[in-house]
C-alpha cells in the first residue's frame, strides 16, 4: 500500500475505511450475488441502499420533515440553473452574494432568467474575505438570496448564516457540507456537489423545502424541475446508483465518528494546525482575512514564488500531493476536507517547516 495524502480540492480524498468496504463488497453486495453497480435501481436491494443513505444524511444534518433530500446528476453546476428555474416563480429578481469564482458562475447562470442583484461582493479585495451581515444590501422583493458557504478556490468560508428575512436562503455548500452542523430550517435550498465531503463526482445532494417544489417556470426541462425528482424519491430516471451507495457509506462513517459536532471539532483542529504553521513562519503567507478563513481549503504562498515548483516536487516525493493552487490564484492550496486525517495535516506542516529551514 502506498496511498498518499491527497490535498486535492475535488474529486478529493475519501475515508480509507469506506474505500476498503467498497472493495470488500465490489463483486457481491451482501447476498445479492452482484455489485451495486449492476443492480436495478428499482430492485429491493438498491432501494434499501438509497433509503438508508437518505435516512443517515437526514440524521447527520437533522433535516426537518418538510424538506426533501434529492440525489441528482449534473453536479453542483446543474443547480446553478435549477435554482432560478424552480425558485423564481413570479419574481423578476434574485439576490446573490459574490464571494468568488463559483459565486460568479452561479450568478452568470441566474442572469439568463432573472435580474440579479449583487447584494455584497468581495471582488475588490480579490475575494480575500466574506462580507458581513451589515454589508448585505438585501432586496425584500427578491425570489431568493444565494450564497456560497465555502469558497473552494479563494479559501474563505461563511462562519455565520446570512439573515434573509422571509426571502428563501439558497446555499451552494459544495465544499463545506457535512464539515460542521448547520440549521437546515434556515434554508430554502442547500445543495452540494458530491466530490469533496460526500463521495464520487457526478452527483449533487439537494435539500429543498417542500413548498418551493412544484413551481418551475414554463419550459423548464423535466430533468431540471425538482418536482419529478421529489415525487419519485430521486428515481425519476436511473440515478447515479454507485455514487449514492458510496455517499451512504460516507454518511454512515460520519455517524459512527459521532456526527457533525465531532467532525467539526476535528476540522477546527486540523485547520488550526495548518494556519498556525503558515502564520508562525515568514516564509509562508496566507492571503485571506483571519475571520473569513476556510477550514476546508487553505491557500498559501511562498515568500519566493520561484520556489513553488520545487516545493510541489519535494512535497510530492514526500507523499503530499495536489498542493498546487488554483490557476486563477497561484501559490499553494491544501484542501483538508473531512476525510483528510490529522496525520496528513501534521505531515504537511512538518514538510513545510523543513522546506522553509532549507530555503528560508
Ligand atoms: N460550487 C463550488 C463551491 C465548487 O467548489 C464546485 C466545484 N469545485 C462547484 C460548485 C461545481 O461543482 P460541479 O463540478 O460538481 O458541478
Amino acid at each position: 500500500m502506498s496511498r498518499v495524502f491527497n490535498f486535492s480540492a475535488g474529486p478529493a480524498t475519501l475515508p480509507e475505511t469506506v474505500l476498503k468496504q467498497v472493495q470488500a463488497e465490489l463483486l457481491e453486495w451482501r447476498d445479492e450475488g452482484m455489485s451495486v453497480m449492476e443492480m436495478s435501481h428499482r430492485g429491493k436491494a438498491f432501494v434499501s441502499i438509497l433509503e438508508q443513505a437518505e435516512a443517515d444524511l437526514r440524521q447527520l444534518l437533522a433535516v426537518p420533515e418538510n424538506y426533501k433530500v434529492l440525489f441528482l446528476q449534473g453536479g453542483a453546476t446543474a443547480q446553478f440553473s435549477m435554482v432560478p428555474l424552480n425558485l423564481l416563480r413570479d419574481k423578476a429578481s434574485a439576490d446573490y452574494i459574490n464571494t468568488g469564482s463559483w459565486s460568479k458562475k452561479a450568478i452568470a447562470e441566474a442572469k439568463r432568467y432573472a435580474q440579479v442583484n449583487i447584494v455584497a461582493s468581495s471582488a475588490e479585495e480579490n475575494f480575500s474575505r466574506i462580507p458581513t451581515q451589515d454589508e448585505l444590501e438585501l432586496d425584500g422583493g427578491a425570489a431568493y438570496l444565494h450564497f456560497t458557504s465555502n469558497n473552494t478556490i479563494f479559501g474563505t468560508e461563511f462562519h455565520y448564516l446570512p439573515d434573509s428575512g422571509d426571502v428563501p436562503l439558497v446555499c451552494d455548500a459544495s465544499s463545506n457540507i457535512l464539515s460542521r452542523p448547520v440549521d437546515i430550517s434556515r434554508f430554502g435550498v442547500l445543495y452540494a456537489g458530491a466530490q469533496k465531503n460526500i463521495g464520487p463526482a457526478g452527483m449533487a445532494v439537494v435539500i429543498v423545502r417542500e413548498d418551493l417544489i412544484g413551481h418551475a417556470r414554463a419550459g423548464t426541462p423535466t430533468m431540471m424541475d425538482y418536482q419529478p425528482h421529489a415525487d419519485n424519491d430521486s428515481c425519476y430516471n436511473t440515478p447515479p446508483t454507485f455514487s449514492i451507495y458510496i455517499a451512504g457509506l460516507v454518511f454512515r462513517h460520519l455517524l459512527e465518528q459521532g456526527g457533525l459536532t465531532v467532525v467539526e471539532e476535528q476540522n477546527i483542529a486540523k485547520a488550526q494546525l495548518l494556519y498556525d504553521a503558515i502564520e508562525q513562519d515568514d516564509f509562508y503567507h496566507c492571503p485571506t482575512e483571519v475571520a473569513s478563513r476556510s477550514r476546508m481549503n487553505v491557500p498559501f504562498t511562498l515568500a519566493d514564488a520561484e520556489l513553488d515548483g520545487e516545493f510541489l516536487q519535494q512535497a510530492q516525493k514526500a507523499g503530499l500531493v495536489n498542493l498546487k493552487g488554483h490557476r486563477s490564484v497561484g501559490g499553494m492550496r491544501a484542501s483538508i476536507y473531512n476525510a483528510m486525517p490529522e496525520a496528513g495535516v501534521r505531515a504537511l506542516v512538518e514538510f513545510m517547516g523543513e522546506f522553509s529551514r532549507r530555503h528560508g
